[in-house]
C-alpha cells in the first residue's frame, strides 16, 4: 500500500489512545506469538485475559467456522440457537436465572447498572439510584462505567460523568457501611480482585461482609467478573471462591475466547426487571460469538480449573522464592508481581528475551491462556526472573 511502516501508518490513521509495545504481531499458536521478524514470544497476556485457550486454538476455530458457515448474524429480532444454549450453560453453572448478552465488559456493566436502578425504581420509587464501587476498581470506559470506576485519573477532562456513584475504600467494610448509611443506594459493585487497579486481592471478610450488608438492606450485590471470570481464578467465576450470592454477575473478556461478547447474569431477584424495550443490543448474542463461548465454557471443566489453581500456586511459589520479588498477588492465572526493579524495564527486558507480559499500575501482570503448557510457563518464569535480576 505504501512505503510507510506499520507504526507510521498506525499513528497517521488510528486515534492515539494506546501506548503500544513496539512490535507487530503477525501470527501465533497457543501461548506462542510471532512478530514481523519471525521472532517468537511466550504470551503471558492472552489478549488481556481474552484468548482463554490461546491463539488460533484449533477446536475453537472449528466451533467458530462451523457457525459462520450456517449464518453469522441475524439481530435479536429472531430466535437463534447458540445464544440460548450458551445462556442455558451459564445459568446452569451459576444458579443465575437469566442472561443479557452484549459485546464488551463496559456494556455488560451498563446493563447491570440499568438493571439495579430499575429494580430499585420499580420497588421503591425515585431517588434510590446510587451505586457504591471501590476506589481501586475498574469497570469500563463508557461514561457510566467510567463514573463507576473510582479512580479519579480516568475522569479528568470527561466531566460530567454519569451521576450517582460513591467510592468506598478498598477492603474497608466500615467505609462501605458508612456510604450505605447515607441512603439512596441501590447497589454495590465490586471486582473480587481489582485487576486494572493492580491485581489487588479483596479479603474474604470484606467480600462476605458486603454480601451480608447489601442483602440486609435489599441493596443489589453486583460482581464484575469481566477479568476474573471464565476460569481465570481457578473457579468458573471468581466470586465462587468466596461462597457469596451476587444478584448480578457481569463478564466479557475471556468468555468467547477472543471474540467480543459480554454477558450480564441476573439472579432470581432481578430476572424480570428488564422488559421489552428497556434494554437491547444489535450485535449482542451474535451467533458466532456465542458458538465461540459455548466451546470455551464446555472446556472449562473441573480438571481444567484444578490445573489453573495448580499453575497459579506454582507461579506464586517460584516468584516468592526470588530475592528480586517484593510481592505476588492474585489467584489462579491472574497474577500481579512487584519486582525490586522498575516495572517498565523488566517488561522491556522480558520482551527482548521473548516473553510478553502486561502491567497493572506499578506491577507486572500475568494473564496467560488457561491451557498454557507447563514447559512454557516454566520458561516464562525463568526469563522473567532473569529480566528482573538484570534490571536492578
Ligand atoms: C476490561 C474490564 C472492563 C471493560 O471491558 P471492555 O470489554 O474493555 O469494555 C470492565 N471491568 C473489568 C473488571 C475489566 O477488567
Amino acid at each position: 500500500m505504501s512505503d510507510m511502516n506499520i507504526k507510521e501508518r498506525d499513528s497517521l490513521y488510528i486515534a492515539n489512545t494506546y501506548n503500544r509495545f513496539p512490535i507487530q504481531i503477525t501470527g501465533g499458536q497457543g501461548s506462542l506469538l510471532y512478530d514481523e521478524n519471525g521472532k517468537e514470544y511466550i504470551d503471558m497476556g492472552a489478549g488481556i485475559a481474552t484468548t482463554t485457550f490461546g491463539t488460533s486454538d484449533p477446536e475453537w476455530i472449528g466451533a467458530v467456522t462451523e457457525q459462520m458457515k450456517k449464518f453469522g448474524h441475524t439481530s435479536n429480532l429472531y430466535y437463534t440457537e447458540p445464544c440460548v444454549t450458551l445462556a442455558e450453560m451459564l445459568t446452569s453453572r451459576t444458579g443465575m436465572k437469566k442472561v443479557f448478552f452484549s459485546n464488551s465488559g463496559a456494556e455488560a456493566n451498563e446493563c447491570a447498572i440499568k438493571t439495579a436502578r430499575r429494580y430499585s425504581e420499580l420497588k421503591y420509587g425515585d431517588g434510590r439510584y446510587k451505586i457504591i464501587t471501590l476506589d481501586r476498581g475498574f469497570h469500563g470506559r463508557t461514561l457510566a462505567t467510567l463514573a463507576a470506576t473510582g479512580q479519579d485519573i480516568f475522569h479528568q477532562s470527561f466531566l460530567p460523568v454519569t451521576e450517582g456513584f460513591l467510592y468506598a475504600k478498598t477492603n474497608d467494610l466500615d467505609d462501605v457501611k458508612r456510604l450505605l448509611d447515607e441512603g439512596g443506594v441501590c447497589a454495590v459493585m465490586i471486582e473480587v480482585i481489582c485487576g486494572e487497579g493492580g491485581v489487588i486481592e479483596l479479603s474474604p471478610e470484606f467480600i462476605r461482609g458486603i454480601d451480608a450488608l447489601a442483602h440486609e438492606r435489599d441493596v443489589l450485590f453486583i460482581i464484575d467478573e469481566v477479568q476474573t471470570g471464565n476460569g481465570r481464578t481457578g473457579e468458573l467465576y471468581g466470586y465462587m471462591n468466596f461462597g457469596v450470592n451476587p444478584d448480578i454477575v457481569t463478564t466479557a473478556k475471556g468468555l468467547a475466547g477472543g471474540l467480543p461478547l459480554g454477558a450480564t447474569l441476573l439472579s432470581e431477584r432481578v430476572e424480570n426487571v428488564l422488559t421489552p424495550g428497556s434494554h437491547g443490543s444489535t450485535f449482542g448474542g451474535n451467533p458466532i460469538c456465542c458458538a465461540a463461548a459455548i466451546n470455551v465454557l464446555s472446556r472449562i471443566t473441573n480438571d481444567l480449573l484444578a490445573e489453573v489453581r495448580a499453575k497459579g500456586e506454582y507461579i506464586k511459589a517460584v516468584l516468592t522464592a526470588s530475592e528480586d520479588v517484593v510481592s505476588v498477588t492474585g489467584m489462579g492465572l491472574i497474577v500481579g508481581v512487584e519486582f525490586k526493579a522498575p516495572t517498565p524495564k523488566v517488561v522491556e527486558k522480558c520482551r527482548e528475551n521473548g516473553l510478553l507480559v502486561l502491567t497493572a499500575k506499578e506491577k507486572v501482570r500475568l494473564l496467560p491462556a488457561l491451557n498454557i503448557p507447563w514447559a512454557l510457563l516454566e520458561r516464562a518464569l525463568i526469563i522473567m526472573k532473569d529480566a528482573a535480576h538484570d534490571s536492578i
